[in-house]
């Protein structure tokens, strides 16, 4: 057997890869190298005929077609419930974005329970700000700490990602769970939906997006999850016509509808929709348990060759160890990152991203990633830093990043 630092190691992993034909499923050209499928994932081959399709019945049935195209956020929201998220049909509605899902459960468990926020220093920004916004706006203390670190009876809500953005660790769902009591916890999945096997039977809410592992294009719809038990009792601040029951009726006075559709506001983006759709069928058609067990041997790659390679050069590992315990993306640690960053983009044809404050993010979806990619892309990573290929490059950040 070859070793890691060997291309023909990755090659012979390509070999004996099941998944490798997935790749043709995806406008694909051989370069950049795309390690960013977290931030926007690849466009499927799929998603130009289906939302054709859905173009066709516009232009020739006009608003006729809205009797088709009313059911299908929940449609194919049971999709993903099915195969990607381990939850039950009626639990899981495409809608709206993550920010908005996220605002509008977060209002609604806080409806629910009294006591404070609590969010991790380290989170997404954008559930960070919401959250820090309803606290703010319902007079609740928001504590900015490890959800994990032990509390007291009074807090109402829990909100963390099942997979960190910038660290790529995995959480035990469960374990969680189990630590926050009668808290309920909010997951964000944007990181792991599409990534990582994911169990809501004992998970109480969930948002996440659907343009990351889940490939359904930029400004795609996200999904919102809400525990069938739970779903009587929870109402959403936006009370729109989308969510109320007998929405054609037209009543005086708002009245929300059974089921997750309450959680519905306005007019659902029926293109969008269908995108998500593709991207949902992929997962279900590869099949996540067999996505998982790639996306372990495409991280362990890039960890060894890390180790190999980089770690002698000052980079530092920025994600778990331990297979397990992180999801789909690898965060390697240096100094220089941002610089390091634009020059693999500019120079070497590598497409990683940037996070705040030094790491170089490598996703790698195991849907369209081949393990020669993981092996070119870090074997290009390491000479440009040897030769400090990026020592010119300006140091200031740029808009996106
Ligand atoms: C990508 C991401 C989002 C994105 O939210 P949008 O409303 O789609 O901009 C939210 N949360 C997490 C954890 C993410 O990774």
């Amino acid at each position: 057997m070859a070793s890691v630092t060997d291309r023909a190691h990755a090659e012979a992993l390509d070999a004996a890869d099941p998944l490798a034909s997935f790749r043709e499923r995806f406008a694909v050209a051989d370069e950049p190298i795309y390690l960013d499928g977290n931030s926007l994932g690849r466009l499927p081959r799929a998603t130009p005929e289906r939302l054709a399709a859905r173009l066709e019945e516009w232009g020739m049935r006009l608003v006729g077609a809205w009797s088709g195209w009313i059911d299908e956020p929940r449609r194919v929201g049971d999709l993903l419930a099915e195969s990607v998220l381990g939850a039950r049909p009626g639990e899981v509605l495409v809608a709206d974005s993550t920010t908005v899902n996220l605002y509008k459960l977060a209002s609604a468990a806080l409806d629910l329970r009294p006591g404070a926020v609590v969010v991790g220093p380290d989170e997404f920004p954008t559930d960070r700000y919401v959250l820090e916004g309803l606290a703010a706006a319902r007079g609740r203390e928001l504590r900015l700490t490890d959800p994990l670190a032990t509390h007291g009876g009074d807090v109402a809500l829990v909100c963390l990602s099942l997979v960190s953005y910038r660290s790529g660790e995995l959480v035990d769902m469960a374990a969680v769970q189990a630590a926050c009591d009668d808290a309920l916890v909010l997951w964000d999945l944007s990181h792991a939906a599409g990534a990582v096997p994911i169990d809501l039977s004992a998970a109480d809410l969930a948002v996440g997006c659907t343009y990351k592992y889940l490939n359904a294009g930029p400004g795609s719809p996200a999904f919102l999850y809400v525990r069938r038990e739970l779903q009587p009792e929870l109402r959403t601040p936006i009370q729109g016509w989308f969510g109320q029951r007998d929405q054609f009726r037209m009543g005086p006075l708002y009245e929300p509808v059974e089921g997750v559709e309450r959680f519905h506001a306005g007019t659902p983006p029926i293109l969008g929709v269908a995108a998500v759709e593709v991207g949902a069928e992929l997962v279900a058609e590869a099949r996540i348990e067999r996505l998982r067990a790639k996306s372990e041997k495409l991280t362990a790659l890039a960890v060894d060759l890390h180790d190999a390679w980089l770690a002698p050069l000052g980079f530092e590992l920025g994600s778990p160890r331990t297979p397990a315990h992180r999801g789909a993306h690898v965060s390697l640690r240096h100094p220089e990152a941002w610089r390091i960053c634009r020059a693999l983009i500019e120079r070497a044809g590598v497409v990683p991203d940037f996070r705040l404050p030094d790491s170089v993010r490598l996703g790698l979806p195991p849907l369209y990633t081949r393990f020669v990619d993981v092996w070119d892309a870090l074997d290009r990573l390491r000479r440009l830093v040897v030769d400090e290929a990026y020592a010119d490059l300006d140091p200031a950040l740029a808009r996106v990043t």
